[in-house]
């Protein structure tokens, strides 16, 4: 099983739907806390959904189970904590069972994959499900992680 990752970070709209599509990905998961952007409103909750669906692409806000700061903080793993793994690996199960039907893609603003929370996500989704997980660039070129 495949799944992607990406971070929107300053791109416009039109070239990351065509990342997207480049990569034939056919749903967006959200994994930001807050699903909203001052500096990029089109990433909005209120319009990203719209937009994807206007290109074919759905879209599922999962935030709350996937959120950064349930175990992630500074730019560092801060391990699972109790009250929150929970949640945490619950979220992970679905994303996969969600994969096994869609070509998902899990979407962050941050654009380096190495400082974002889906970094630790890609080693859970590899190591825990037996994932292959690619990175999304900026250029709409693929990167495999691997967990060496
Ligand atoms: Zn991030």
């Amino acid at each position: 099983m495949k799944i992607f990752m990406t971070g929107y970070s300053n791109l416009p709209q039109d070239k990351f739907i065509e990342n997207l599509k480049k990569n034939s990905i056919t749903m967006v998961i959200d994994i930001r806390e807050k699903p909203y952007s001052r500096w990029q409103p089109w990433t909005s909750i209120k319009k990203l959904p719209d937009i994807l669906f206007k290109n074919g692409i759905k879209y599922k806000w999962m935030g709350g189970s996937l959120g950064g700061s349930l175990f992630w903080k500074d730019g560092e793993e801060c391990g699972l904590f109790k009250e929150t793994e929970k949640k945490v690996w619950l979220g992970l199960e679905k994303v996969v069972d969600i994969a096994k039907k869609e070509k998902v893609c899990l979407m962050c603003a941050c654009g380096n994959f190495d400082k974002c929370h889906r970094s630790i996500i890609a080693v859970f989704l590899i190591s825990d499900y037996q994932v292959n997980v690619f990175d999304i660039a900026k250029d709409g070129s693929l990167h495999e992680i691997s967990l060496t």
